[in-house]
Formats: C-alpha cells, structure tokens, sequence
C-alpha cells in the first residue's frame, strides 16, 4: 500500500508572513517567480538552468506561482516539480522532427482562435495567459505573450461562427488558462455560448487548480454551476501536485456537480514510470478526478528533452490495466503531427487471429482462446421451428 498524503508545504521559500496573504489569488499572481534575480534569490539554480531562464525572455515567459513553487524540493536537481516550470538549455536547440505548431493548429481555424478540427466540437482559445508556464507547452508558439506570434482571438466572429455551425455541440475552452479571466468575464462568455440553441455541452482545460488552488473560490463555483452541463479537464503531472490545498479546490469543484477529467502529460524524468503514474491516478480518484488523456508530449520546439519514446506510453498503460481500478486508467494519445488529432494508443493484447478464433492475452500474460459466434446449423434451426409449433406441454 502506498501511503496517501495530500501534505501542504506552505510558507516554505515565503516568510511566515506571506501566510496573511497566501489564500489570497491575486497575492498569488502578484508574487509569482518571473526573473532570474527572483528565482536565484531562492533556490541555487544549475548552469543548465541559469543559462535556460536567460534564454527563455524571448520564447516562453518563466513564471511560478508561490504555491506551485513551494513543491520544489531545494536539494534535488532532478525535482519532477522543478522540470515543469523552471527553464533549462535544452530549450534553446529545436531536433529536426519539431515544429512551433505541432498539432497544425493555426491551418485549422475558421476564425483567429477558434481551432475546428473534429466534426462536431471547437477549441476556443481565449486567453495567452496561464497562472505559471509549463515548459513543454504546446501552444508556446503564442502563449505567454514574450514570442514573435500573439494570439488574436476574434471574439465576435468566433460567436457568429458558432452561431451559424450548427454541427457544433461541444465547445472546449482552453488557452492559456481560461480561470485566469475574472468571474465575471467567464461568466459573459459562457453565457453567450449557453445561448446558442445546438451548443450542448461545455468544458473547460485548465492548470489553475494546481498551480493556484486559491483561484477556486465558492463565487467562480456558484458562477460556475449555472452552466451545466460544464466539465473541467485539469492537468496534473505529478502525484505531489496534489496537495490539500488543491484537494480541497477539487472538492470544491465536484460538489457543484462539474464532472473533474485529468489531462497528463508524460514527460521524460516527470512522470515515465508506472509507479509515479500509478501513485498519481490513485490520488486523482481520491480527489474525485477520473484520469482521462495521458498525452505523449508533442513535438514542440525545445522540448526533446522532456520527450520520451512513444513505447515508454505503451507500457505505462500496459503497467496500469487491470493492475488497479479502471477508473484510473487513462486513455494514452498521440496528436498526429501536422493536424491529425489526437491517436490512441494501446499495448497488444491480440497475440493471433485466425478466422473464426482470436488468440489474447490478460493483463498478467495468460494466454486465452476466443472464439468467434459460430453459426447455428440449418438442421437445428428447423428442429427448432418444428418444436416451436408443437402444443405446449408444460
Ligand atoms: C483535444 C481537442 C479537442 C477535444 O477532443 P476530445 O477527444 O473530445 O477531448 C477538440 N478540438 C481540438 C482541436 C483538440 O485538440
């Protein structure tokens, strides 16, 4: 049994007090770790990571709530925590088989910020900016407001767009962080797309949950509820992400009635093993969050370091099924490079297939025969008919 604890670690790198304000969002926002001087003021920084912040300015802005960076264990160069947020060098060289917009994005929108890629749901981006930046982002291209590209969500012409696209049911809002707008802000907009008849269902992708617990506030819940049906989609990568704080937000969440999905992202020296996934979804279910996409991290501009081979997903999943609840268990995706959307990927559990039987194999490798429905012989087919029309003698 793996011991279960949703400690906290407040002040931590804060004096005692910033407790008066520490609950507080927007103190949280107010003091993220944003420069150099503010990041070494508290932590003794690699030269990996020195000369990675100094090249971030120009790419993807650096900025850690105090609450997500007080997870980062000071004494350990390798903390999963630290990997997420603070930049390294790595960052600085593109591999051949990276893109800025791996998942063609930007051929995919109607209109500037709407991206309609499946059939019958969107990807609303609604804002650049997140509560922290995590450092594979795959819409680094845009977010954080420091590169060449800017996102320039039309907004009127993304609701007349979803007004006259009936096809349209599900309307996703991403970004950035959509909880970064103020209640009343989310509140116009959701308002707005509730008022379009054929849009059916709502969510929402965010990390503020994690990074900013204090976000979650019974106002946005109350504001939050008049929208049903609205899930929420958060994303969590590391089981000491979840702590009581964010627990507690959670909680907050699921009794308004939103249904909680987690997004994932496997990340090489983060997350790649079975062991850390599995704490991780079992702490998820005990904050009332059903696993629901393990992606394999996309292949943008500077992050190869953080990618693993696709194999490594496989056989997290395959580590993970039917050695511990369903509920749990993820779905692993791939994004097809270039605008494919998302691919799911499984282990093999078909060993053989020939006609008429299928040779498979159980999560602990026993080896089991299934065959295929046989058909019922005319003969007895007949014999049937001709019993059917005898009297019944019961
Ligand atoms: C991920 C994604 C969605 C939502 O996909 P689901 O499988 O329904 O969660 C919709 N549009 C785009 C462009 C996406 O990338």
């Amino acid at each position: 049994m793996s011991d279960v604890t949703f400690s906290s670690h407040a002040p931590g790198y804060w004096p005692a007090e910033a407790m008066d304000h520490w609950h507080d969002a927007r103190w949280q926002l107010r003091n993220r770790v944003n420069s150099l001087a503010d990041l070494e003021a508290r932590l003794d920084l690699t030269d990996i990571e020195r000369a990675g912040v100094l090249l971030a300015g120009h790419k993807l802005a650096m900025s850690i709530t105090p609450h997500f960076f007080n997870l980062i264990d000071r004494d350990d160069p390798d903390c999963p925590i630290r990997r997420q947020v603070i930049p390294r060098i790595e960052e600085g060289w593109n591999a051949p088989e990276e893109l800025s917009d791996p998942c063609g994005e930007d051929s995919h929108m109607p209109v500037p910020g709407l991206v309609h890629r499946y059939p019958d749901r969107v990807l609303f981006l609604v804002t650049d900016r997140c509560a922290s930046y995590c450092r594979y982002c795959t819409r680094s291209r845009v977010v954080s407001g420091v590169g060449e590209q800017h996102l320039e969500t039309q907004w009127e012409a993304a609701f007349k767009y979803l007004e006259r696209t009936p096809q349209v049911r599900d309307v996703l809002l991403s970004g950035g962080d959509p909880l970064i707008f103020s209640d009343e802000r989310l509140d116009r907009i959701l308002t707005r797309l509730r008022a379009i008849p054929h849009i059916e269902f709502l969510r929402i992708g965010t990390r503020i949950p994690i990074f900013m617990p204090q976000r979650i506030t019974p106002e946005l819940c109350a504001m939050l509820k008049k929208h049903h049906p609205l899930f929420m989609s958060i994303h969590s990568n590391h089981p000491r992400e979840l702590t009581s704080e964010v627990r507690d937000a959670l909680g907050r969440l699921a009794d308004v009635g939103i249904p909680l999905g987690n997004q994932s992202v496997l990340l090489r020296g983060v997350n790649d093993s079975v062991e850390v996934q599995q704490e991780l979804v079992h702490k998820l279910l005990m904050c009332r969050v059903r696993p629901y996409y393990l992606y394999q991290c996309d292949l943008i501009n500077g992050s190869s370091h953080l990618r693993t081979p696709v194999a490594d997903g496989i056989a997290i999943i395959d580590g993970l099924r039917g050695h511990t609840t369903g509920y749990a268990i993820p779905q692993f995706v791939v994004d097809g490079p270039g605008g494919g959307g998302k691919i799911p990927l499984n282990p093999q559990y078909i060993i053989d297939s020939t006609p008429g039987k299928l040779t498979m194999r159980n999560y602990d490798g026993a080896v089991f025969d299934y065959p295929d429905p046989s058909p019922m012989p005319p003969a007895v087919l007949e014999r049937l008919h001709q019993q059917s029309l005898q009297p019944q003698t019961l």
